[in-house]
């Protein structure tokens, strides 16, 4: 049964979803419909308090909040799961709240490919985005965008003994993580610039969708899982969604992807764009062969711990400092990891990995979650910037507690037995010109050889990302939004 007709369908209001519906719906002449799988609120009064406190991260075994992926982060086998947010805003209303650009040496590296993609372009975006609550007068910086940003104005006792211990062992300061790429060197230790005003989480739900709602042309629905994209020939001409358990069909001019890198991904696969023979086995006819799933990337990390620090601070954001080294960020979380409290965790992230992960469908059924294989310490580098930074992170927390540092040589064992991800996966359906294989998507982020159909979320960003990904993900979905609007 068909039973609406819009301009723009977009799937999944999360990070970007919610972007990308406030800013087509600004035209009046545009018809936008956002189908979401989870909860939708009719204004920010209306969304619950578990998911408003910026100290908190609502992901536990039982939250209602989140999808829930097993996964195999490297061989051995080694598992694990992760999550995502499954509600309106998606995982940007469940996550740490760091909000930190990209590199230039980043862009440098995404517009060897993809020409659009320089720093100047992404640093005109992220200026548009930001409303920098402590450093908006500086050059480089927005002060009347969206999104609040402001660093920890009193860091919890933990962060700070962590930050004179880097301090002491010689790393300089960076008071602003976000400045101009001239004023940030390769090492040092900063304050973390959060999207979070007055301890509140500032998501682009609460900061670009709500406050849209009231438009006539905008239409929201929450649970509402869309299944697939449905195509005539090779344009896609709306998708079908399941909602109180019927199907249901919506026809649009134009099917916006954003469902985010492991669900966008699954929706192209189930809708007949992808490898064929991997489709082929499933049953599912063949739209259009793509290297969808073919290659992503995601930030492993470790966490060191100790005891006998300063105190954790309960309602800290998770993290106050970081450390940049190279490629790898040393975090020491300001909250507790798991029931003692005493323990605390310094996390060891690899920024741009080597190794790099497949995600492949294994069955056409929606409910039926697609296989992740990290493939995480695949490549002898990320083992050995791993091992490094394990060591760094281990002697820090021994000078803080004057102990020997432990581990003192992690061998591969050790790093195995301790990996984790930071859930930072993106890149399956990555950014590429038309003749490179393993392109899913233009520089405009419409998918190649099909029309009618865009992916406007993390799974485009065609290389790693030497800062944790939220920022790039609103930067990629106004991008995207003033190319379809033809602004850009
Ligand atoms: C626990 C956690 C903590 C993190 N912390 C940080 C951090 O502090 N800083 C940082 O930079 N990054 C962080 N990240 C990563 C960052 O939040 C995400 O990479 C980013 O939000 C992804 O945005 P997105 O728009 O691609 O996808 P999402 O924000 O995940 O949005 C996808 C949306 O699509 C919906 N959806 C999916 N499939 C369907 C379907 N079939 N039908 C309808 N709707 C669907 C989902 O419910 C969701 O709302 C964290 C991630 C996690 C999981």
């Amino acid at each position: 049964m068909v039973d609406a007709v819009a301009g723009t369908v977009i799937v999944g209001g999360g990070t970007a979803g919610c972007v990308l519906a406030a800013r087509l719906s600004a035209d009046p002449e545009h018809a936008v419909c956002l189908l979401e799988a989870g909860p939708v609120w009719s204004g920010a009064a209306a969304v619950p308090e578990e998911l408003r406190l910026a100290g908190r991260m609502p992901i536990g075994p039982a939250s209602p909040w989140v999808w829930r992926y097993p996964v195999r982060l490297a061989d051995g086998p080694v598992t694990g799961d992760i999550v995502r947010g499954r509600v309106l805003g998606g995982s940007g209303a469940i996550n740490g709240g760091y909000f930190v650009r990209a590199l230039a040496t980043d862009f440098a590296a995404w517009a060897r490919e993809c020409p659009e993609w320089t720093f100047d372009a992404a640093l005109a975006g992220y200026q548009q985005i930001e409303r920098d609550l402590d450093y908006g007068e500086f050059p480089g910086h927005g002060r009347s965008g969206p999104i609040p940003v402001q660093r920890a104005v009193d860091p919890g006792p933990a962060s700070v003994e962590f930050a004179s211990a880097a301090v002491q062992a010689g790393f300089p300061e960076i008071p602003d993580l976000n400045a101009l790429p001239e004023s940030i060197p390769e090492s040092g230790l900063g304050p973390v610039p959060c999207n979070i005003d007055a301890g509140r989480r500032a998501g682009t739900a609460t900061t670009y969708l709500l406050p849209a709602l009231g438009r006539p042309n905008l239409t929201v629905r929450g649970a509402t899982l869309v299944t697939r994209v449905r195509f005539r020939g090779t344009r896609a001409v709306g998708v079908d969604y399941v909602r109180d358990g019927r199907v249901h069909s919506v026809q649009a001019d134009r099917v916006v992807l954003c469902a985010g890198a492991v669900e966008s991904a699954a929706l192209l696969l189930r809708s007949g764009v992808g490898p064929p023979e991997q489709l082929r086995a499933l049953g599912i006819p063949v739209v259009h062969p793509a290297a969808v799933g073919a290659w992503f990337t995601d930030h492993p990390e470790i966490g060191v711990e100790y005891r006998g620090g300063a105190p954790s601070a309960p309602e800290a954001v998770a993290l106050e400092y970081i450390l940049c080294h190279d490629d790898l960020e040393i975090r020491p979380y300001a909250v507790a990891f798991g029931s003692d409290a005493a323990v605390r965790r310094v996390g060891v992230a690899l920024m741009r990995p080597r190794s790099s992960g497949e995600l492949r469908l294994v069955s056409a059924d929606p409910r039926v979650p697609p296989d992740l294989d990290y493939r995480y310490l695949a490549a002898d580098y990320d083992r050995e910037r791993l091992r490094a930074g394990v060591g760094l992170a281990a002697e820090l927390c021994a000078a803080i507690t004057g102990t020997a540092a432990t581990p003192r040589q992690p061998d591969n064992s050790w790093l195995r037995a301790n990996l984790g991800t930071s859930q930072h996966l993106s890149g399956t359906c990555r950014m590429g010109p038309a003749g490179d294989a393993g392109a899913v998507v233009d520089e405009r982020c419409r998918v190649h050889g099909v029309r009618g159909l865009t992916v406007a979320d993390l799974s485009v960003a065609p290389v790693p990302l030497s800062r944790g990904p939220q920022a790039t993900v609103v930067l990629i979905a106004e991008r995207v939004a003033g190319s379809l609007l033809g602004i850009v």
